[in-house]
């Protein structure tokens, strides 16, 4: 390894390798020690990262007391971590990691009546709340990584939610903790009164707990900041309270809330019992416009006499952001009166509908009062408010997805000021940021002076050190103002230094015994809160002055990341110019900020290999940071190595990340990008070989179909070519069909509206797809071509887009199909005729990877054209120029599973809206990720059980749920496949193309209308 690439440190444990080898005989679960898994948890959503000496991921409770003891015996440190979503660096650290979140997530009691739950670390926020919503409760932290926070992880940092104001932090929220200590106690820590009969070990730190409380109270006093929002150094004010919402109801002493914030260096969380809320019944949502940040942060303080449940801000730059996304700029202009430079959300809450519509009405007469009247847009119904709360978190998102090394750095996102001071602090803070060259977004937390804003800041020039001078004088404002420099994000390797300017020496020294007393060896989560490093020792970040990058000469164009963005403007400069020796490469895997979005269970799509696996190598951050490593020679001098490898083995290319991260991180052009440049090195395995040339060879394989289909026929055929096919025997595969789809006498090429780019599946597989399409389109009153090779074109075969040969990096020959495709349609083009194809994963990537194919001006005119079929029947229609006739069918029903490029693209919906169309059809979309199928996926022998998890997650439940009666719909080819193979032995189900629900219903008897003039507009 080069001497300039970032080391990974690993320092061996007491004994050598014998705590491993201990370890591995001891535990159940995970233990992992290469150098690609120690990367993976070598960084949180902070700017450090710190190679761990191993992970274990327990299988239970029982693996981590197991692992503890080893550790205790080694002096091996340990590291709690559960979404690794920190933002402060307190989940990374050169200590054995332990990972709670895949394995100890169960609910252990759940008492309705006393509002309480029991429940182990690794249970996520989002899940939890899911299943008291059954018993009309949750747990109302709303943290806004809810989806992937576990109670654990947020336990440890005293995470605090949106509605604080409402329902106070973390801390107010816990009743108890079952916790482990280094040394292996065992003790439930919670209110005083409960902890009478301890264990010796116990008693004697409860008993030097309370003679610190007693000695520091008047230190406590007068270092512990008043405001909620404080959650750095130790809860020492559970002995003398200091916070404006006092931790128990009664001042009473409660030991969990010491554990609280601590940040995994106290102890172990083995469970915790939380106090519930019930689930607000009705909620009205008032957005208040002001015409200066001034003026929305003077009225947050009379706001709060309100009692909302929240006060959250947008400011100018995310209001415009979202303007200028489609989706959202409806959201966002509803709840505009003219051009504010920010606005306050209002939230109110209560059991009837009448309270929180009083509640506005109180709103607007205080704004009225305080000389803003007519400055309310009221939103009393709960999809407006959804979306506008949507649109609130994915303005961040797109702040967040700046290119470029300039990235919004998280070091004082979190201040909290009291109320009255937050006009000024935002002022002063603003024109800190302009001094040094850069500026923040302001948004969220209005109610509780807990603003977010993130300087822009290049932490790999010098970020580091504007990075502490932003600090310093903004932790000179905190203290005049007296607020908390940690407000909601915890302390970990960037705020720790600051525990004693915030706490002062001698509550700091205090701070030192209470981790004494608790971990006398030091063990646990060691540097954090306390004994800190500095917030910009440089050697610690995830880029540090000794980040290189090693050169790759890429197959696809990465210029549009490789590029430098000015701090003070976001300006970026001109695609190619960012100085990437991996041509962007490496700044797109870059991308990647560890928030942890991608470990997520929600509607959508990412990740799911994650889904089903739940394991960090196989989920988008996982992957993210596995190429991102070896691009920075981590791993060696060769990029394409074979740990990268393994961690995109699973990755179905679905594009759910391309879409739903939140920096934009495109995993499946990445894999592209990869298996390229594995294969130059490694060359082409044959099964991958088979699968990508299909388009060569299937001309043949239907002109004796019956003898190639046999393998679907008869088993031990199946099995005889498992082996060099890498096919599951398991499986069927798509039948050829002895008559494909041939072309079409009618298609008149020189004067057609629309050019059906037919592709290689429906020709060879289902061609009544594409019959179906011609009869569609022309009972629209459409003249139809079919798109054909280009005169000249010295391959006879029909064009191909080259997506089996993209799917396995094979670029070179994806370019020279891709090439065909673009020169046989630009004639159709500059004459202003519609694109159409079947396949999403075909057609699709004419508005994708064709223009990473370096093809130039004319591939850009062909994306600009390319829709899908039901897209372009819908834009027809919405146009006024598709009248097409339909009838009733039998089915009453239909059920439509979305390919996950079609979602990507934003373009599944429309499948439901064109399906619509048809007279007394109930068209329901299915809640599914990937079907598991994903092209040629899903048939490897070695994908089969991870595939079929997939499909079971949600479609295939849903689909054995429709009855007859029910369509199941699915462009896709591959979902269709998966659908017909998996319910095989279950009641076979036979999956449509939209367009053959379409065909079906067109209704012969009715005269034809010739449609009018297509728009030459895309
Ligand atoms: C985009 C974004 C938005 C965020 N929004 C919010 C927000 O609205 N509010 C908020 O408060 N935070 C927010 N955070 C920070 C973070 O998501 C939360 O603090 C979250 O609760 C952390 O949960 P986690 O499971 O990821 O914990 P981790 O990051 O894995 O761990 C957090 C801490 O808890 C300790 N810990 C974990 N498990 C245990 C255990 N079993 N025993 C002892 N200690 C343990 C860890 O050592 C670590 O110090 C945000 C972060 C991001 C990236
Ligand atoms: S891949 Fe995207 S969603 Fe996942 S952690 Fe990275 S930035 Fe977040
Ligand atoms: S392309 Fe799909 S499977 Fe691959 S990382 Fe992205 S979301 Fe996960």
């Amino acid at each position: 390894m080069d001497a300039t690439a970032q080391p990974l440190v690993f320092r061996p444990p007491r004994g050598g390798a014998e705590p491993w080898a201990r370890l591995r005989r001891a535990i159940v679960g995970e233990l992992h020690t290469d150098a690609a898994s120690r990367g993976r948890y070598a960084t949180d959503a902070s700017i450090y990262q710190v190679q761990p000496l191993g992970v274990l991921v327990p299988a239970g409770d029982d693996d981590v007391r197991a692992a503890m003891a080893i550790c205790a015996e080694a002096g091996m440190p340990i590291l709690p971590r559960g979404g690794g979503s920190s933002q402060c660096g307190q989940t990374v650290g050169a200590a054995l990691v332990i990972d709670h979140s895949k394995n100890l997530g169960r609910i252990l009691e759940l008492d309705v009546e006393r509002r309480t739950v029991t429940v182990e670390p690794g249970i996520v926020l989002d899940a939890l709340n899911a299943r008291l919503a059954k018993d009309g409760l949750w747990f109302p932290v709303d943290v806004s990584t809810s989806a992937q926070a576990t109670l654990g992880g947020m336990a440890g940092n005293n995470s605090c939610g949106s509605r604080s104001l409402a329902y106070g932090n973390m801390v107010h929220n816990v009743v108890a903790i079952e916790a482990r200590l280094a040394d292996g106690t065992e003790a439930r820590f919670g209110p005083e009164r409960d902890m009478r009969a301890e264990a010796p070990r116990v008693r004697d730190l409860l008993e030097a707990l309370r003679a610190i409380g007693a000695r520091e109270r008047d230190e406590i006093a007068r270092n512990v900041p008043k405001t909620m929002r404080r959650v750095g150094g130790y809860n020492a004010d559970v002995f003398n309270p200091q916070s404006e919402r006092p931790y128990t109801a009664d001042g009473s002493v409660n030991f969990a809330h010491l554990l609280v914030g601590s940040e995994g260096t106290l102890a172990w969380t083995r469970a915790l019992t939380l106090a519930l809320s019930p689930l607000p019944r009705h909620r009205a949502l008032g957005v208040v416009n002001f015409r200066s940040m001034r003026e929305a942060m003077s009225s947050a303080q009379p706001l709060v006499t309100l009692h909302p449940s929240a006060v959250e801000l947008v400011d100018r730059t995310m209001i415009e952001l979202a303007r200028a996304n489609p989706a959202f700029r409806p959201v966002i202009e509803r709840a505009l009166i003219g051009e504010p430079e920010a606005i306050l959300l209002v939230e109110f809450i209560g059991d009837d509908a009448a309270t929180p519509l009083r509640q506005l009405d109180d709103l607007a007469a205080l704004l009225g009062d305080i000389g803003l009247p007519d400055r309310l847009v009221r939103l009393p119904d709960a999809a407006a408010q959804k979306a506008l709360w949507d649109v609130r978190k994915a303005g961040l998102n797109i702040m967040m997805s700046l290119r470029g090394d300039g990235k919004p750095v998280s070091f004082i996102e979190d201040c909290a000021v009291p109320l009255a001071h937050l006009a000024d602090y935002v002022d002063r803070l603003t024109e800190i940021f302009r001094r040094h060259g850069t500026r923040g977004t302001w948004y969220a937390h209005a109610s509780v002076g807990t603003l977010h804003v993130r300087p822009i800041l290049d932490m790999r020039r010098d970020g580091a050190a504007k990075m502490r001078a932003i600090a310093e004088e903004a932790s000179a404002l905190v203290r005049e103002y007296k607020g908390a420099f940690s407000g909601e994000h915890g302390d970990g390797l960037v705020r720790s230094e600051w525990v004693a300017w915030q706490f002062g020496q001698r509550l700091t020294r205090a701070f030192e015994e209470i981790k004494d007393l608790f971990d006398p060896a030091g063990v646990m989560n060691p540097g954090k809160i306390v004994r800190a490093t500095r917030m910009d020792d440089a050697t610690l970040f995830r880029y540090p002055p000794t980040h290189r990058t090693l050169a790759v000469d890429t197959a696809l164009d990465w210029s549009a990341w490789d590029v430098r963005s000015d701090p003070a403007t976001g300006a970026l400069s001109s695609p190619g110019s960012g100085g990437d020796p991996a041509h962007g490469f490496a700044k797109a895997a870059e991308m990647c900020n560890n928030n942890g979005h991608c470990r997520k269970f929600d509607a959508g799509t990412m990740c799911p290999s994650y889904r089903v696996t739940r394991d960090e190598i196989h989920v988008t951050r996982g992957r993210a940071n596995t190429l991102r490593l070896a691009l920075s020679g981590a791993f060696g001098d060769d990029p394409a190595h074979p740990a990268v490898r393994e961690a995109l083995e699973l990755c179905v290319s679905c594009k759910g990340c391309r879409r739903e991260c939140p920096t934009g991180v495109d995993m499946a052009r990445m894999k592209i990008e990869f298996q390229y440049q594995w294969q130059r090195r490694h060359g082409v395995a044959f099964a991958d070989r088979l699968v990508a040339t299909l388009p060569r060879w299937a001309p043949y394989a239907s002109r004796v179909a019956p003898l190639v289909n046999l393998r679907n026929r008869i088993p031990m055929l199946a099995r005889w070519v498992e082996r060099p096919t890498g096919i599951a025997a398991a499986r069927t595969v798509p039948s050829f069909r002895l008559q494909p789809f041939a072309g079409d006498a009618q298609a008149q090429a020189a004067d057609a509206d629309v050019v059906l780019l037919v592709d290689t599946f429906s020709r060879y597989f289902e061609p009544e797809n594409v019959h179906a399409a011609l009869a569609v389109l022309r009972a629209a009153g459409y003249r139809v071509a079919i798109a054909m090779p280009q005169a000249g074109d010295p391959v006879s075969r029909p064009l191909c887009c080259g997506r089996t040969y993209l799917a396995h990096g094979l670029v070179d020959e994806a370019r020279r199909e891709a090439l065909r495709v673009v020169q046989a349609l630009a004639p159709h083009v500059a004459r202003g005729a519609a694109i159409v194809g079947l396949e999403p994963s075909c057609l699709l990537s004419l508005r994708d990877e064709f223009l990473a194919l370096h093809l130039g001006a004319d591939a850009e005119r062909l994306a600009a054209r390319a829709l899908l079929i039901e897209e372009f029947l819908a834009r027809e229609r919405a146009a006024g120029r598709c009248a097409l006739p339909l009838r009733a069918l039998a089915e009453r029903r239909a059920l439509v599973h979305g390919h996950c490029h079609q979602k990507a693209f934003d373009a599944a919906g429309v499948v439901v809206t064109v399906l619509r169309w048809i007279p007394g059809l109930d068209v329901a979309p299915i809640e599914s990720s990937c079907c598991g199928m994903a092209g040629a996926f899903g048939y490897a022998t070695s994908h089969f059980d991870v595939s079929r998890r997939m499909a079971e997650a949600s479609l295939l439940p849903a689909v054995r749920a429709a009855g007859r009666d029910t369509l199941v719909v699915a462009d896709g080819t591959s979902c269709r496949h998966q659908i017909a193979d998996f319910t095989r032995t279950t009641g076979s189900r036979e999956a449509l193309h939209a367009i053959r629900v379409l065909a079906r219903a067109l209704d012969e008897t009715a005269p034809r209308t010739p449609a009018p003039a297509q728009s030459t507009q895309a």
